[in-house]
């Protein structure tokens, strides 16, 4: 029944059915699964007396009469208004009137229930709504008297409002919902029940049953504590037995940095000494690379928090054991900086030098005769670090021997790119298991500890929580079109600092002109090449131009044969110029906060004080409440962490959530902000049961693994790692 489609419930229809699949609902279980919004209390009343004239509020009642007025027509425009009665269950009654809108007073027939939301105003001594949000939350039997419509409201008490589309409003939905839980008689639980117990849980068939139809708020909040519970078990399971089924048959290599091996020696030749943080990441590394078990590893840390000294650490304890390590950028620009930053790391012991480290660079851009070379090179062993894109696991090539991989930017690496390092190395020979080189991901998206636990279960998580010493606070400012002298200090200022050998970016959100009116990177460089600063030399970079055109131009910047750097976000992550002093953002409400925070640390990484100048496209006051409160965060911290925590709030899980863009199940009722709790327990709950019984055997866990699977199945990639060995 539960995995029926939902035209076998009563009252279901093709139509209806078509209307639920725009909300993702096919089956029964998905209609049981399709969770209120929120709920409206029709039971409450709201003291008329006490709401004020000129403010918003909502009222609920039934509608006790309906009429259509004609108004005098305008011109030859006709006009008319739909009026309600409507009387809450305290018997007081308001007003309700539609402009225009006739049908109103038919969809809205005396003895439908209805929540009304809007400002309320007075016509003739009576409150009035005028033209407000209406939701039906049901109706009162005809031929009721008002006593007992009053009393039919106080029953039907919290009404569930849902998710709904126009042709299908919430009051269909719930119809269909109370069906499905008639039809399908008290649902299974695949929780223990000692464990429920244990958790002070109510069991499934309570949760679901009290969640559509509450008695009390007691109830919703009863059957949301399971619910969210479930969500995120099942998440932290399946995260645990996918590692657990990817490692399992694989051996991890022995990686222990050697004593006084590269790393050693790269950390005496500094002209630094590492942050404390990078001491404890360096710590808890080693450890991971001595274990049998492939290391898997998060290394989280907010710009400029120092992650490639880590990485290359990480990469010469490889070296160290007679193998390799790659390195691999999201982009041929970041990897190029990457190869130049180990260059330099590296020369105190030796680069391309007899006796020292041989390290390339593999990109698409790399011509045909030298990858031949760096590929042979790579299989012989000859080469010991490498550097570059996706391209690097992707295509043919073989490693002697891969001891470590370092990941930049987690996103585009999953489950399946991890998978495919098992075949990159030669050191297992065919009959032995196959060997994982360890891992380690970096990432410079400061990520809550909520969201890293989530999205991140599986990993092991280091967090560089320090930023080297001597660094100065980027100063920010935000600037509107409103104060065009602003922006004249700006352009004087960043002329000023060229005279001094350093350099600005202006970044824009666009690389050539488009509908949405956006500032273009294209258009802007001309504007500023050819009327603001004729007299310095402007680059221009974005995603668009050739990798050499790209390549040069930041050449010109980076040694400072130009002064001004026009670019999209391509310079977002990692890119590296110490003189670069002053970041200016261009319609900067366009960004993303976590964008933006990004942007901002491509300054400040220098001595010389920096500045971060957000240029917002309207007046401040004429931007939607959520870029405002964005371009404030900014502005009050350069804590990346904190505005992650910011950024999470305004913009709540679901979008950061998106299933396709994670491979991992939605979240429906959890809020990653909000149930931090239940998701450190869920994690610990999942790590002991899947270390106590790997393989499920318990038919306890059985049934947890097949809970598991199930909500898995949207996210293939998931579901394979979990069902194949
Ligand atoms: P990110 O974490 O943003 O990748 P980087 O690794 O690029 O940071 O480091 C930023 C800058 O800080 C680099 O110029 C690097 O050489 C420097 N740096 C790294 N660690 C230290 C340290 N312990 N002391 C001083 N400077 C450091
Ligand atoms: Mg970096």
């Amino acid at each position: 029944m539960l995995d029926d489609a939902v035209t076998r419930l009563p009252g279901v229809g093709p139509a209806a059915a078509k209307q639920l699949a725009t909300l993702g609902v096919r089956s029964v279980r998905d209609l049981l699964e399709h969770f209120p919004r929120r709920y409206a209390d029709a039971g409450e009343v709201v003291d008329l007396s006490a709401v004020e004239v000129g403010s918003p509020a909502t009222l609920v009642g039934e509608v006790v009469d309906a009429q259509v007025r004609r108004l005098a027509p305008k011109g030859r425009t006709r006009r008319d208004l739909a009026e309600l009665v409507v009387r809450q269950s305290g018997g007081a009654v308001f007003r309700v009137s539609f402009f225009n809108q006739r049908w109103m007073a038919d969809r809205l027939a005396p003895g439908t229930v209805a929540a009304f939301s809007g400002k309320v105003g007075e016509f003739r001594g009576q409150l009035q709504l005028a033209s407000p949000k209406v939701e039906v939350l049901g109706h009162v039997r005809a031929g009721r008297s008002a006593e007992e419509a009053a009393e039919d409201l106080r029953h039907q008490r919290l009404l569930p409002l849902y998710p709904a589309t126009g042709a299908l409003p919430s009051d269909r939905i719930r119809t269909f919902v109370a069906a499905a839980l008639d039809a399908v008689g008290p649902l299974d639980d695949w929780l223990d029940p000692a464990l429920r117990t244990q958790e002070g849980l109510v069991d499934l068939d309570t949760a679901v049953r009290s969640i559509h139809a509450p008695e009390h708020w007691d109830d919703v909040r009863r059957a949301r504590d399971r619910l969210v519970f479930d969500e995120l078990l099942v998440l932290q399971l399946g995260l645990q037995w996918r590692r657990r089924r990817l490692e399992d048959g694989m051996v991890g290599l022995d990686n222990a940095p050697a004593t006084g091996g590269w790393g050693a020696r790269l950390v005496d030749a500094l002209p630094f000494a590492p942050t404390g943080a990078q001491r404890r990441a360096f710590d808890g590394i080693a450890a991971d690379l001595a274990l049998d078990r492939p290391m898997h590893r998060l290394l989280q840390g907010d710009v400029g928090s120092g992650k490639t000294l880590v990485a290359v650490w990480t990469m010469l304890a490889a070296v160290d054991r007679g193998r390799q390590a790659a390195l691999m950028a999201p982009t041929e620009l970041l990897a190029e900086q990457h190869l130049r930053t180990l260059t330099t790391l590296l020369a105190p012991l030796g680069v391309n030098a007899p006796g020292g480290v041989r390290i390339e660079l593999l990109t698409s851009s790399t011509s045909a005769a030298r990858r031949r070379r760096v590929l042979d090179d790579l299989a012989s062993g000859d080469v010991h670090l490498v550097v570059g894109t996706h391209a690097l696991i992707e295509e043919g090539v073989r490693f002697a021997a891969l001891g470590v991989v370092v990941i930049d930017e987690q996103h585009r690496f999953g489950v399946s790119q991890r998978v495919a390092l098992k075949d990159k190395t030669a050191t297992a020979d065919d009959d032995g298991p196959d060997v994982l080189p360890d891992v380690l991901v970096m990432t410079a998206t400061p990520i809550p500890r909520s969201l890293a636990l989530t999205v991140y279960g599986d990993l092991d998580v280091t967090v560089l929580d320090e930023l080297p010493p001597g660094r100065t606070p980027v100063r920010t400012t935000l600037l509107d079109p409103s104060s065009p002298e602003r922006r004249e200090r700006l352009y004087d200022h960043i002329r000023r600092q060229a005279g001094l050998g350093l350099r600005a970016y202006v970044v824009c959100p666009l690389v050539e002109p488009g509908e949405s009116g956006a500032t273009s990177a294209v258009g802007h460089h001309r504007h500023l090449a050819e009327e603001v600063f004729p007299d310095l030399d402007v680059e221009l970079v974005h995603g668009r131009l050739r990798a050499d055109a790209k390549e040069a131009a930041m050449e010109r910047f980076r040694t400072g044969a130009a002064q001004v750097l026009v670019a999209t976000t391509v310079i977002e992550v990692g890119v590296d110029v110490p003189e670069a002093t002053t970041m200016v953002i261009e319609d900067a409400e366009r960004f993303g906060l976590s964008q933006l925070h990004q942007l901002r640390g491509r300054v400040g990484r220098g001595a010389d004080v920096s500045d971060c100048a957000l240029m917002a496209s309207q007046p401040l006051d004429e931007l939607t409440d959520d870029g405002r409160a964005r371009l404030r965060a900014l502005v009050e911290t350069t804590d990346g962490f904190a505005l992650a925590a910011t950024d999470l709030e305004l913009r709540g899980s679901g979008q950061l959530f998106g299933r396709r863009q994670s491979g991992l199940p939605d979240l429906r009722l959890a809020r990653i902000d909000r149930d931090l709790d239940v998701i450190g327990r869920t994690r610990d709950l999942a790590r002991t049961i899947v270390a106590a019984d790997p393989d499920h055997a318990d038919p306890t866990h059985a049934r947890m693994h097949g809970e598991v699977v199930r909500r898995f199945a949207d996210d293939l990639e998931g579901l394979e790692a979990l069902e194949t060995g």
